[in-house]
């Protein structure tokens, strides 16, 4: 899940990062109030999940409160990366004498949070990242010790010489672990960590990614999911307790267990297909699961044929003939249907889709390679 940066924000000041009071604003007469109220001059920032947002005009100075529902009309409404805007935050404009980049995200491979920091932070960080990598300190943390004192201040020698900045970005970089290890974070990034002409340090921009893992223990991070931001369809199938992630291919797969959906992806792009989502409907599959998981898959226009593939352990094969048959005649699925399975009660299941004029093959090679070809027929 991800966070606004308002959002982040909150969490990175609770952990005692010096972050700029600032408030949200949803019309341009709220921005020019808020404005008032802290006092100019101000930043007026979309609020979205994209980055970038500088650069698309999404992040404007104004020096009077007047400039700052300007801006306030010229962003909300405006679209970043396809995402419409209907949030500012209004916050009092830091002096900048330098910009810094402070990010930390969980590195799979090295299965370890790994700090990445750069003295050339800013709006063109992806450049530096690209043609200048040797600029960007990378460090791995063994969670088993947390970030050693040491660590901290290695990374913010990095960024500093002058030493009551490399003090204070060594604490901002303690203070950033906590935030990603307490709120089970797959990434958080200050881009820039500023310092001041008076030689403050200061987080001016704050991103947060969660790992939706944590949200069942943690309501208050739960409640700062943002619906209106995030794909209907996955939203959809959250709500009816799929777990479904959109993708860009046209082969519709519904599948029971994430191992195996895993398995039938590699599958598909085996036999020159692309996936149109990864969709595991869970151990035990009622009718009504495969209803909503063929709902939500054929409301995809680019879905050009669907395969079931379907393992039977405690998942009874004949619950999920029936789902289909169910689904595909109140959905009226015109789409081309390929179906595996196979496991508990597998005749009884093809019994079911017998019945119905439906066939099952048993063998999820010859499956896989029946839908691609089928959907590239269809394409
Ligand atoms: P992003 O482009 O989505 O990462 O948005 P940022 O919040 O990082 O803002 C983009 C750029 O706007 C920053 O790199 C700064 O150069 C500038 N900026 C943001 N906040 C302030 C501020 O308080 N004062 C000044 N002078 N510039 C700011
Ligand atoms: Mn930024």
């Amino acid at each position: 899940m991800n966070l606004h940066e308002y959002q982040a924000r909150s969490l990175l000041k609770q952990a005692g990062i010096p972050v700029p009071d600032g408030e949200v604003a949803s019309t341009p007469d709220q921005v020019e109030a808020i404005a008032r109220q802290l006092g100019v001059p101000v930043v007026v920032k979309a609020q979205v999940h994209a980055g970038g947002r500088g650069k698309a005009g999404g992040v404007k100075l104004a020096d009077d409160p007047t400039k700052a529902r300007e801006h306030g009309e010229a962003i909300l409404g405006m679209a970043i990366k396809g995402l419409l805007v209907e949030k500012v935050l209004v916050v009092p404009a830091a002096e900048i004498a330098s910009e810094s980049y402070l990010g930390l995200i969980l590195d799979r491979e090295q299965q370890r949070p790994v700090f990445m920091v750069s003295a050339e932070g800013g709006i063109d960080i992806e450049e530096v990242a690209a043609s200048t990598p040797e600029k960007i300190t990378r460090l791995a943390v063994d969670p088993r010790y947390g970030l050693l004192p040491h660590q901290a201040m290695s990374l913010a020698f990095g960024l500093y010489s002058d030493f009551k900045q490399v003090r204070a970005a060594a604490k901002i970089i303690g203070q950033l672990y906590d935030v990603f290890m307490t709120n089970g974070a797959s990434l958080v990034e200050i881009n820039p960590l500023v310092t001041t002409p008076s030689g403050e340090v200061l987080a001016l921009d704050a991103k947060m990614s969660l790992d939706d893992n944590i949200l069942d223990r943690r309501p208050d991070l739960a409640a700062l999911r943002d619906l209106s931001a995030e794909d209907p369809s996955e939203v959809e199938a959250r709500n009816a307790g799929l777990s479904f992630i959109k993708l860009e291919g046209n082969v519709g797969c519904v599948v029971n267990g994430a191992g195996l959906a895993m398995a039938t992806m590699d599958l598909v792009k085996y036999y020159g297909g692309d996936p149109a989502n990864f969709l595991d409907i869970g151990g035990s599959s009622s009718p009504e699961k495969v209803i909503n998981a063929l709902r939500i898959i054929t409301r995809d226009p680019a879905v050009k044929a669907i395969l079931f593939n379907i393992f039977g352990g405690i998942t009874r094969t004949d619950d999920v003939a029936n789902g289909i048959v169910v689904a595909t005649r109140e959905l009226q699925v015109s789409l081309p249907i390929v179906i595996r399975l196979t496991g508990t009660n597998e005749t009884e299941a093809i019994r079911i889709l017998d019945g119905a004029g439906m066939t099952a093959l048993s063998d999820m090679d010859q499956a896989v390679e029946r839908v691609v070809q089928l959907a590239q027929e269809a394409a």
